[in-house]
């Protein structure tokens, strides 16, 4: 398939809203894709370059991008990053690099194949000069694009394909192109973590082959998540009689991946291997089986005490000093839950008192999280002030019949911790309110800093009485420095603290984070702009989540 082609059927989706309809058209995309591209054009779809458990990484950012158009096309740098400042799309900015704002050049039969081969070779560029070379590339990769291909090859570069096709919308394409069911195709991007996968699978083989589809060791799977509960509202969440009780070690997420090496993944899927010669090792120590795939949180500790998370952030991906370092911060590792086992292959689909059972077989007592069953409020309670008492988080509580759903957060899994992060972000802009309050700012923009200018993060407009929008509206008076419609842009000197459920990915921030349900909690008058948080804070909270 041409990507010129690709690209036409991307905008077609994108004028879309219908559920529906975008899945209609992606499973048209799926179903004409040629033989060997239907792997690339299921991710392509979803904004995805390489199957999300390669952890391969095309690593431009919108600077290196904006030379790389300069380099194709007439306007200079700054002024590509002028135009996404003003359509806030870099597409829109790309499709327009000739002159009088229209491309005039270009128009070549690049397919999906040819961008997906300069892809892998932009992401094998490392070291020095890499840059540069990457630059070149990408500009010769735009040079010989039409307009409407260079939007979209834009957009992917940059991970944000903006067609509002998520992973549900790929499986119901994949689902409805080749007559297969849903429940199999589900399962097979669970296990396989690999949409383009499963689409092929499912093309060739039907739903045999993706019966037959297995996790695979040394690929790492997503971790199943936990949502946020209290002590007393843990059973009726969990709607069960009894709860598996874990303590809840505050270190960083590890997926370990034992086989004829053993590899290390972090949350977010990266490689930690290298930068954990001596987790290997424990790991090594403890498990007793052939290949296993276990879930496991990582704690620095210095005489038997844990230490801050932050911590062990000092040890991940960590290229050099990585032996200097493993003398410094002591790791310590806590086994909680197994994903495969040599006997049976993956076991996602056991419930976890199953799963418990093997992991008790599989790995020594002294690597394994501490774990109790408890049967009412006051069993959560006990456990709860153990933890506590030896210096951890808080207590994760588990249904006890509830079986690994690997990407998930749900109700299966609750985290409780007694003192709930917050962040303290700068006010960057606001929004004017509506009805009642449409003479007040409603709602506020919030970014975290970065070493020159700041990047939004999301806005808050729960917590904020009347009285306080009216003080707040008053205050960020003097601070408009522009309005266009409802939007307003502050000048950065207000600093909010502010409270969230999870942090999360998202395209439609530029720090390209997201806070769950923000909630306003007061200005910290005590703190300048300058003391604002991160968004290396912003970074490491989402990792450690
Ligand atoms: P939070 O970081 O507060 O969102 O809590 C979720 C995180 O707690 C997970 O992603 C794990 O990294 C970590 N964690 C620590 N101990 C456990 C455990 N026993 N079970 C599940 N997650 C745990």
């Amino acid at each position: 398939m041409e990507f010129d082609e690709f690209a036409e059927r991307a905008d077609r989706i994108e004028s879309l809203s219908g559920d529906h309809d975008k899945v209609d058209e992606v499973a048209d995309l799926l179903s004409d894709a040629g033989t060997d591209e239907v792997r690339v054009v299921a991710r392509f779809v979803q904004g995805r370059v390489f199957p999300d458990w390669d952890d391969r990484k095309l690593d431009v950012g919108p600077s290196l991008l904006y030379d790389a158009l300069a380099l194709a096309g007439e306007p200079t740098a700054d002024e590509i990053e002028e135009r996404v400042a003003e359509t806030g799309d870099v597409g829109e900015a790309a499709a327009r690099l000739g002159t009088g704002g229209q491309q005039t050049f270009g128009s070549t039969t690049e397919t999906v194949s040819d961008v997906y081969d300069a892809f892998e070779s932009l992401a094998s560029k490392e070291g020095e000069g890499s840059q540069e070379t990457k630059t070149r590339e990408l500009g010769s990769l735009f040079m010989d694009t039409p307009p409407r291909s260079a939007k979209h090859l834009a957009r992917l570069v940059l991970g944000e394909m903006r067609l509002g096709v998520g992973e549900g919308t790929v499986r119901d394409g994949i689902v409805s192109a080749y007559g297969v069911d849903t429940e199999l195709v589900e399962r097979g991007i669970m296990l396989t973590n690999d949409v383009g996968e499963v689409a092929e699978v499912a093309r060739d083989e039907g739903n045999e082959g993706l019966r037959s589809l297995e996790m695979v060791v040394g690929r790492p799977v997503k971790p199943m998540l936990a949502q946020a509960s209290t002590v007393d509202n843990v059973f009726s969440d969990l709607s069960a009689d009894e709860a598996v009780v874990q303590t809840k070690y505050d270190g960083a997420r590890v997926q370990a991946h034992v086989g004829e090496e053993t590899r290390l993944f972090s949350r977010s899927l990266e490689d930690l291997t290298d930068s954990l010669p001596d987790v290997v090792e424990t790991v090594e120590d403890a498990v007793r089986s052939d290949e296993a795939i276990l879930d496991a949180e990582v704690v620095a500790v210095s005489d038997g005490e844990p230490l801050p998370f932050q911590e062990v952030l000092r040890r991940l991906r960590r290229k050099y000093r990585v032996e200097e370092m493993r003398d410094e911060v002591g790791l310590e590792l806590h086994v909680f839950d197994v994903l495969y086992d040599s006997d049976d292959g993956a076991v996602i689909e056991e419930t976890l008192k199953e799963r418990q059972d093997r992991l008790a077989d599989a790995v020594d007592d002294e690597a394994v999280a501490r774990t109790a069953t408890v049967e009412d409020t006051d069993g959560v309670r006990r456990e709860e002030a153990d933890a506590l008492d030896a210096g951890h988080e808080g207590v994760v509580v588990k249904h006890p019949e509830s079986v690994y759903s690997p990407g998930r957060r749900g109700k299966n899994w609750l985290k409780i911790k007694p003192e709930p992060e917050t962040l303290d972000l700068v006010v960057t802009g606001g929004e004017w309110g509506e009805g009642r309050r449409a003479s007040l700012v409603g709602s506020y923009l919030l970014s975290v800093r970065r070493e020159q200018g700041y990047e939004t993060v999301g806005k808050v407009a729960t917590g904020l009485t009347d009285e306080t929008l009216e003080e707040l509206t008053e205050r960020f008076e003097e601070l408009v420095v522009s309005e266009v419609g409802k939007e307003i842009e502050f000048k950065p000197e207000v600093v909010f603290e502010v409270g969230y459920e999870e942090i999360q990915r998202s395209p439609v921030y530029t720090s390209g984070y997201a806070l769950r349900f923000p909630r306003f909690l007061g200005v910290r008058d005590d703190k300048s702009v300058e003391d604002a948080d991160t968004l290396e804070r912003l970074e490491r909270l989402y990792e450690n989540d």
